[in-house]
């Protein structure tokens, strides 16, 4: 009969402690019933499923999930919390992604690289709250 291995060596390991540190969410409780990617309203846009994402960091890809454009297309709307039966909040899972990014001093958007015009145009709120999401 053939073996499958589930392990994970020390560095997927790490990857999926930091991300269970972060977000305090239990990573191994998702069973990938998919509902959390059925309701996101950001789906179109995303790479990655959030499912794809969780089932990713349970087997340390770390280097995929990082690579990922979904967890910076995520609102935060918890529309995945409410619909996840395991209870896992997805949205805190993106946001510890994000941070794992950023704090290795990481911009996903540089603010030097917006224009003067845009930043007069820009709702002051809507700046604020995106170099709060994307910049280091
Ligand atoms: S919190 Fe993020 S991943 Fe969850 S449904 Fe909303 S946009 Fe999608
Ligand atoms: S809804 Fe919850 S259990 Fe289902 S795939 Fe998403 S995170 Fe996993």
């Amino acid at each position: 009969m053939m073996r499958i291995n589930l392990s994970i060596n020390k560095t997927q390991s790490r990857f999926l402690d930091k991300v269970e540190s972060l977000s305090g969410e239990n990573i191994y409780a998702c069973y990938q019933c998919g509902k959390c990617s059925a309701g996101c309203p950001g789906i179109s846009k995303m790479d990655l499923f959030p499912s794809e994402i969780i089932r990713l960091i349970q087997f340390g890809e770390e280097e995929e999930v990082l690579e990922s454009k979904t967890p910076w297309i995520c609102a935060s709307c918890f529309t995945c919390t409410i619909r996840c039966p395991k209870g896992v909040d997805l949205s805190k899972v993106m946001e510890a992604v994000r941070q794992i990014i950023l704090r290795k001093n990481i911009d996903h958007v540089s603010p030097l690289s917006i224009s003067k015009k845009m930043l007069s145009q820009l709702p002051q709120i809507a700046l604020v709250s995106s170099f709060r999401k994307f910049t280091s």
